[in-house]
């Protein structure tokens, strides 16, 4: 299968901006043997999927409510980010956990509405940076599997270590190869032979400059790119590291 390089616009840009990038992204996707996503706010969703169309580029979402529809002011439902063009959505994100109180099992609520609305969901998983000083990084990502993630579990998981993001510092090949590898021992003891197909990303300060060395591990299936993906130039240089 294929690497996936996703890019998480997170809250940034105006309608014209996020047009311009999916544009320039779609424009330089032509040869790229990685899979190719990038996730817009909702409210970008319908311009930034008609931007990429006929392009190898997906589009995706942020977030979902877990329920179908209701009254929940503000929110927007997994049907909504489908019909709006998304054919993925990042769930759990630690930005999520911590900004909204996200827990693990409202996660695993809203990725089960994302299946049901024929969204394939990237569940984002990772321990803060107080938990790897006291020695728990594994325990909590094993946690976070087990609450997070239904059964079965069509999508991908996103190693997200929560002290990597956004600070320019990323995880070491070392750390990040032997979290991937734990990811993917509790996948198989969780998921039996499923856990074997389903695609971990690496996600934390990911840049052209890093990509190459972090995209070469084993259990390594692609990443999730926050800052580097609002660049064109540099989000296609990340994709372009990806192994075929
Ligand atoms: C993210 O927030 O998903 C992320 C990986 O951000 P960054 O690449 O900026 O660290």
């Amino acid at each position: 299968m294929p690497q996936l390089i996703a890019g998480n616009w997170k809250m940034h840009g105006l309608t014209a901006d996020t047009v311009a990038l999916a544009k320039a992204v779609a424009a330089g996707s032509a040869g790229i043997a990685a899979d190719l996503l990038v996730c817009p706010t909702a409210l970008h969703l319908a311009a930034v999927a008609a931007a990429v169309s006929g392009s190898r580029v997906a589009v995706g979402g942020q977030d979902c409510h877990q329920d179908k529809q209701g009254p929940h002011t503000g929110d927007i439902s997994a049907e909504m980010l489908r019909d709006a063009g998304a054919g993925w959505v990042i769930l759990g994100h630690s930005e999520r956990r911590q900004n909204h109180g996200e827990i693990d099992e409202l996660v695993r609520e809203k990725t089960l509405a994302a299946i049901a609305a024929g969204l394939t969901p990237i569940v984002c998983v990772g321990e803060t940076a107080d938990q790897r000083a006291s020695g728990q990084e594994t325990e909590i990502v094993g946690w976070q599997i087990a609450g997070s993630l239904p059964k079965p579990f069509p999508g991908v998981v996103a190693y997200e270590p929560v002290w990597a993001i956004g600070t320019g510092n990323s995880a070491t090949a070392e750390d990040v190869a032997m979290m991937h590898d734990f990811i993917r021992e509790e996948l198989v003891r969780q998921f039996g032979a499923d856990g074997h197909a389903i695609r971990i990303l690496y996600g934390g300060s990911v840049r052209a400059s890093n990509a190459a060395e972090l995209l070469a591990l084993a259990n390594v299936g692609g990443a999730l790119v926050g800052g580097a993906s609002l660049k064109a130039d540099e989000f296609l240089a990340i994709a372009r590291a990806a192994t075929p």
